[in-house]
């Protein structure tokens, strides 16, 4: 079907229409140029031949001996076979005295032609002239027979068709017209051809984006070719599994979410049903609001958690910079109470010379605060916790070592996904939301570092992070 719309037919008619604008201007031009070309030859030719036989005949004008006329008609026969013209010879007056055609001569007669009036002047007249007689057009020309210095005594008239030459530009005219028909041929057949390895790959995107609108994620595009649509798919279809990817973790994160709301949330419900339907003694019934606390406080501590991971995905890094060893300072004055209060033992190793990095000091205080809440949270009384911060080559490394039940092998891959935790009961009996490294890792990440554990089981971790260093121009290196 032919739908003008398509860039298949717009190629295809543009391709046409220029071929078709080149070729009128190659065949004007051409055609023009050859029939100048051939007419000067013609007219070039006949005045050459009109001299020479003026050379001839100028003796004879000059004192014309008897029966001129028959010896300047066979004369001019002989001259007329060479130049394939007719030829006349012509007085000072412009009476004909010899004429190549025997039958219909002109001789005796005044040749009225403007022609022959220049030449008697002269000079070289020419001109062409559709004949009606023999349906051509007829060349021309008349020149002078004179001596130099001396006016002329009187003219040779040359007559020749164009027949020849309206041939041959008839023959180029009909190559021209085949040889734009071919051209339009090819170029129309090659057009569409391009056209469809242009279209294809187009209508195959087409197809998937509308099957992508419709629900269908994650559908991938063959295409070979490397030029601007092949990178066009290639980037479709990075889209396209990105989309997928994450539409798939979202329909997870959702699950999940609804999945640890529910727990807490059917211990709310029953807590509420038994204080409403049973008497209870007071302690019992404080025991029922304190679990209610406990509760409330774990869902409260789940949605913070959500609100920080949403907050950094929505506003990423505000970046500044952050003096890393004065905040680390702050942090453990701040927690140290808690630890000793579990008689774990806090230990803070920082560099003599200020550290600084770029970032945002919420985002890295609220990091070290997890990290150092795990470790307090899994490490057992009488442990000790150590947090370090070093200089690198070209970063700040940050550590925190404790004494505590580690990671097993197997989990340590897993431990910074949302949600995943080694022990579940354990961490939600210590109050956690199994987004405390997820939070972690993102933020560190967002800050152009990087962060990893190692841990041996029932000796103790160690999570180590590591920040590109500050310089002035901004961040030189990310992990
Ligand atoms: P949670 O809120 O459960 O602590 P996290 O994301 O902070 O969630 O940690 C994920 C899991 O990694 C935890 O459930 C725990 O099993 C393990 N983990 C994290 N930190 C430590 C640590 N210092 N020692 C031992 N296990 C840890």
């Amino acid at each position: 079907m032919f739908h003008f719309h398509s860039i298949r037919s717009r190629l295809t008619v543009t391709f046409l229409l220029i071929i078709f604008a080149v070729m009128l201007i190659i065949s004007v031009f051409l055609y023009n140029r050859l029939e100048s070309y051939y007419r000067h030859n013609l007219q070039d030719n006949l005045s050459r031949s009109g001299f020479l036989a003026a050379d001839f005949v100028i003796g004879y004008l000059r004192e014309p001996p008897g029966e001129i006329e028959i010896t300047l008609s066979e004369m001019a026969e002989n001259f007329s076979a060479q130049s394939r013209a007719r030829v006349i010879f012509i007085d000072q007056n412009g009476i004909v005295i010899g004429d190549s055609v025997r039958i219909g001569a002109l001789l005796g007669q005044y040749l009225d032609r403007a022609e022959v009036e220049a030449a008697l002047q002269g000079q070289v007249g020419s001109s062409i002239q559709f004949s009606e007689k023999t349906n051509q057009h007829v060349m021309q020309v008349a020149v002078p027979v004179q001596e130099e210095g001396n006016p002329p005594l009187g003219a040779v008239f040359l007559s020749a068709s164009l027949q020849d030459i309206s041939n041959i530009l008839t023959d180029v005219r009909r190559f021209l017209l085949g040889a734009t028909i071919l051209a339009a041929a090819v170029v129309g057949g090659g057009s569409v051809i391009l056209a469809r390895r242009f279209t294809e790959p187009i209508e195959l995107l087409t197809t998937a984006a509308r099957h992508m609108a419709e629900g269908k994620l994650g559908e991938q595009i063959k295409v070979s070719s490397r030029d601007e649509i092949g990178h066009l798919a290639e980037q479709f279809n990075v889209m396209s599994a990105r989309l997928n990817y994450y539409t798939g973790s979202l329909k997870n994160f959702v699950t999940n979410v609804s999945h640890e709301l529910r727990t807490p949330l059917t211990s709310l419900s029953l807590l509420i049903k038994s204080l409403k339907e049973y008497q209870m003694e007071p302690e019992q019934q404080q025991e029922f609001y304190e679990d209610l606390d406990r509760e409330v406080e774990r869902l409260i501590a789940l949605v913070n958690d959500l609100l920080e991971l949403t907050k950094l995905e929505e506003t990423g890094v505000q970046h500044e910079p952050v003096a890393l060893d004065q905040l680390i300072g702050d942090i453990v004055k701040q927690v140290s109470p808690r630890f000793a209060r579990q008689g774990v033992q806090l230990i803070s190793e920082l560099p003599a010379e200020p550290v600084e990095i770029s970032g945002s000091p919420l985002q890295l205080r609220q990091v070290l605060h997890n990290l150092l809440d795990n470790a307090l949270k899994y490490t057992p009384s009488g442990g000790w916790v150590r947090v370090s911060a070093w200089l690198e080559a070209d970063g700040v490394g940050v550590s925190i070592e404790d004494t505590g039940c580690g990671i097993p092998q197997e989990d340590q891959p897993y431990i910074f996904e949302r949600f995943y935790r080694v022990d579940r009961a354990r961490s939600r009996e210590m109050g956690g939301t199994g987004l405390g490294l997820a939070i972690v890792k993102e933020t560190v990440t967002a800050h152009g570092g990087k962060v990893w554990v190692e841990s041996e089981e029932g000796k103790g971790s160690t999570f180590y992070l590591l920040f590109p260093r500050l310089v002035k121009e901004g961040i030189i290196k990310d992990y």
